[in-house]
C-alpha cells in the first residue's frame, strides 16, 4: 500500500444506514442501478451546465454518455460517466457522510420498529442513493475526477464502517463506481447483475427517459464461431416532458419521479401540462405520496428543476413554487429563456413570475380534483404546509380555504370542510366557532367548549401551529366571522338566560371587583362567564389578543413580544364560585379569599392545558386545602 492510502471512518449515521443495505433490509435490490445512472446522470447535466457558465473550464464534452462494464469472470459491474466529478474532498463529504436532514430521526425510527416490512417502507421513503450498492455488492471502488483538476482519487470500502481514499495521477475524466457483486440469489433477489439481458431490462424499467445515452458493449456471436463486440444504446433517451400525456405510461412517469424526486415509493400524483402563446413551457410536476423528514428543516430539498431547450439549468428552482408548495417535484422546461440565466434575475423575471402562477393555479386545481381518498392521504402529509399558503399567497386565499380539511366536535373519526361546516350551522348562528390548541383531547376537555357543547355548536378543532396564525390573517370564510372559544364575550343565551345573567352580575358585583384586584398581576379583569357549564372558571382573551400559543411561537422565534393579559371568567353556577362569594360577602379572612383566587386561576389555566406561572406554590395551597378536608 502506497503511503497515499488513507483510511477513513464512515461517519455515525452513514455507517448504520450501511449496515442496513449490506444486511439488505431492501428487497428490490436491482434498485441500485437506477441510482447509480441517475447520479451519472446528474453529474453530466452539472458538467453541462458548468461548462456553459465558465468557458475557460479545459473539459472535454464532445460526447457526454454514460457507460456500463461488465466482466463475468471478474463478477464485477461498473458504471461510468465523464461528467463533473468528484474532488478528493467531496468524494469524502459526499460519499463518506448523509448530509441529509431527518436521518437521525430515520435511524431512530427504525430501530423502534420491529416489522420488516414497515422498515423497507421507511428506508423506500428515504431513498438511500449511492449506498444501495452495498446491497449487491461486497466490495465497492469508485475512481473519480474533478473537471478541471489533473489528479484524481480511488476510494473503495466493503461498507463495513470505513472506506479507503488515495490519490492517483491517472484518471478519466468523470466518475467510474465498480460494483464487486456478491453472488446470484435469487431468494434474496439478487439477480445476475453481469447478464446482459438483466441489465437492459432494468435501465429500460427505472432509466429509459435518462436524457444521456447509457451504452453498454455487447458480444455477438460472429459468422465464423468467434465472437464480435458491438457497442449499443440501451435507453430512448426521450424527455418525458416533452411528449404527450398519452404517450408516457404511468410506469414511466413514476420512475422519472424517483429520479428527480430521489423517493424511493411512487408519487400520488401527476401533473403534466404545456404553456403555448407569448411564453412556451412544459412542465411536469408530482405530488409525492408522503412527507420527506426535511420537509419543516430550512435545509430540505425543494422540488422543481428548471431546463431550458431540453438542457437542464437548475436544481431547486424556487422561483417556480412558492415555500407552501415546496413538496412538490419535477421539472419546468421554458424554452425562452437564456442558458445562462441566473437564480437571482430568475426571481425578478416577470415571464417567470407569469409561469408560477399558472403552476400554482394548476397544483391547487389538481388538489382541489383528488380523489376522496387520495386527497385524505395528501393532507395527512402534506396539510399543515398547504395551509402556510393562506399566509404567503393572498391572491389564493379562497381556493386555499376550499383545500382546508379541520377536525371538529362534529364527527371525531372525520375531518371536514369550511363549506360543510356552513352548511351545518344551527339557526341564527352567524359565525364559525374554532378552537386552536396543542392537541384534540386538551381542545376537547378545555372549559371553553362548554356551553358550545351544551347547546350543541359544533366548533372546529385546530391543532397545527400554523393555525393559529393563519385563522387571525384570514379572519372569516363566506362571510362569516372565525370566532375562536377562548376569546372575546359569547352570545349564546336565550333573552331568558341573558336576563338571569344580569341579576347575577348585579349579586357578583363586589366580588369581581374585589377579585380583578386581588388577581391584578395576572389578568386584566375577572368577569362572570356564559360559556361555562361545569368547570368553575376559563381564562379567555379579547378578540384581538394574541394567544398564549401564538405568544410562545412568537418567543421561540426569537422575537420580543408583549406579555398579554387575558381575562378571568367564572361559572356563577359552580359550588366553588357561589362560595367564594359567600364568603367574601361574611368578610372573610383576605388571605384565605385570596389563595381561593389563585387556586381558581390556576385550575383555569390548567384545564386548557396552559402552565402555572408558580406550580410549587399552587401545590402547596391546594395541599393545604386537602389536608383540611381529611
Ligand atoms: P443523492 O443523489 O440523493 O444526492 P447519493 O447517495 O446518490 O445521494 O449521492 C450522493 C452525492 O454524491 C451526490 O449528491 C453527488 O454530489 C455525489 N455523486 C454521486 N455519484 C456521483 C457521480 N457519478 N459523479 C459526481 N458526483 C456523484
Ligand atoms: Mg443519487
Amino acid at each position: 500500500m502506497s503511503d497515499r492510502v488513507e483510511t477513513l471512518e464512515f461517519q455515525a449515521e452513514a455507517r448504520q444506514l450501511l449496515q442496513l443495505m449490506v444486511h439488505s433490509i431492501y428487497s428490490n435490490k436491482d434498485v441500485f442501478l437506477r441510482e447509480l445512472i441517475s447520479n451519472a446522470s446528474d453529474a453530466l447535466d452539472k458538467l453541462r451546465l458548468e461548462s456553459m457558465v465558465d468557458k475557460d473550464l479545459a473539459v472535454d464534452t464532445a460526447d457526454l454518455h454514460i457507460e456500463i462494464e461488465v466482466d463475468k469472470d471478474a463478477r464485477t459491474l461498473t458504471v461510468r460517466d465523464n461528467g463533473i466529478g468528484m474532488s478528493r474532498d467531496e468524494v469524502v463529504g459526499l460519499i463518506g457522510t448523509i448530509a441529509k436532514s431527518g436521518t437521525a430521526e430515520l435511524l431512530r425510527k427504525l430501530r423502534e420498529s420491529k416489522d420488516a416490512g414497515a422498515s423497507q417502507e421507511l428506508i423506500g421513503q428515504f431513498g438511500v442513493g449511492f449506498y444501495a450498492t452495498f446491497m449487491v455488492a461486497d466490495k465497492v471502488t469508485l475512481l473519480t475526477r474533478r473537471a478541471g483538476q489533473s489528479g484524481g482519487t480511488r476510494w473503495e470500502s466493503t461498507g463495513e464502517g470505513t472506506y479507503s481514499v488515495e490519490a492517483v495521477d491517472e484518471a478519466p475524466q468523470g466518475t467510474s463506481v465498480t460494483l464487486h457483486l456478491k453472488p446470484v440469489d435469487t431468494e434474496d433477489n439478487l439477480h445476475d447483475y453481469t447478464a446482459e439481458w438483466t441489465i437492459r431490462e432494468i435501465v429500460k424499467r427505472y432509466s429509459d427517459f435518462i436524457a444521456w445515452p447509457i451504452r453498454m458493449t455487447v458480444e455477438r456471436p460472429g459468422e465464423d464461431g468467434a465472437t464480435s463486440h458491438e457497442t449499443q444504446t440501451l435507453n430512448s433517451m426521450k424527455a418525458l416532458w416533452a411528449r404527450s400525456r398519452d404517450e408516457v405510461d404511468e410506469a414511466e412517469y413514476q420512475e422519472f419521479y424517483k429520479h428527480v424526486s430521489h423517493d424511493w415509493a411512487d408519487p400520488l400524483e401527476t401533473i403534466h401540462m404545456r404553456g403555448e402563446g407569448t411564453f412556451e413551457y412544459e412542465a411536469l410536476l408530482f405530488l409525492p405520496s408522503h412527507a420527506p423528514l426535511d420537509l419543516f428543516s430550512p435545509q430540505g430539498r425543494r422540488g422543481v428543476q428548471l431546463y431550458v431547450k431540453r438542457v437542464f439549468i437548475m436544481d431547486e428552482c424556487d422561483a417556480l413554487m412558492p415555500n407552501y408548495l415546496r413538496f412538490v417535484k419535477g421539472v419546468v422546461d421554458a424554452h425562452d429563456l437564456s442558458l445562462n440565466i441566473s437564480r437571482e434575475i430568475l426571481q425578478q423575471d416577470r415571464q417567470i413570475r407569469a409561469v408560477r402562477r399558472r403552476l400554482v393555479k394548476k397544483v391547487l386545481a389538481t388538489l382541489k380534483e383528488m380523489s376522496a381518498e387520495s386527497y385524505r392521504t395528501f393532507w395527512a402529509e402534506f396539510g399543515a404546509v398547504v395551509k402556510e399558503g393562506l399566509l404567503e399567497d393572498p391572491d389564493n386565499t379562497e381556493a386555499l380555504l376550499d383545500l382546508v380539511r379541520v377536525a371538529s366536535t362534529h364527527d371525531p373519526a372525520e375531518l371536514t370542510t369550511l363549506r360543510d361546516y356552513v352548511a351545518r350551522m344551527k339557526d341564527g348562528q352567524s359565525e364559525i366557532y374554532l378552537a386552536t390548541g396543542e392537541s384534540r383531547s386538551t381542545i376537547e376537555n378545555s372549559p371553553h367548549l362548554e356551553a358550545f357543547r351544551a347547546k350543541g355548536y359544533e366548533v372546529l378543532i385546530l391543532t397545527d401551529p400554523v393555525d393559529e396564525v393563519w385563522v387571525e390573517r384570514v379572519g372569516q370564510y363566506d362571510g362569516k366571522t372565525l370566532r375562536s372559544v377562548a376569546k372575546g364575550q359569547v352570545d349564546l343565551e336565550t333573552d331568558e338566560e341573558k336576563a338571569q345573567a344580569e341579576a347575577e352580575r348585579k349579586d357578583y358585583a363586589e366580588l369581581l371587583t374585589w377579585l380583578s384586584g386581588a388577581l391584578a398581576d395576572s389578568v386584566k379583569e375577572v368577569r362572570l362567564s356564559s360559556r361555562l357549564t361545569t368547570s368553575p372558571a376559563c381564562v379567555v382573551g379579547d378578540a384581538h389578543d394574541m394567544t398564549p400559543t401564538l405568544e410562545k411561537m412568537y418567543r421561540a422565534m426569537g422575537q420580543e413580544v408583549p406579555r398579554v393579559k387575558r381575562i378571568l371568567e367564572l361559572n356563577p353556577g359552580h359550588p366553588l364560585v357561589t362560595g367564594l362569594r359567600k364568603a367574601h360577602e361574611q368578610g372573610a379572612d383576605t388571605e384565605a379569599l385570596t389563595e381561593t383566587a389563585e387556586l381558581l386561576y390556576g385550575m383555569a389555566l390548567l384545564a386548557e392545558g396552559g402552565e402555572l406561572a408558580d406550580p410549587s406554590r399552587f401545590t402547596r395551597i391546594l395541599a393545604d386545602r386537602l389536608a383540611r378536608t381529611l
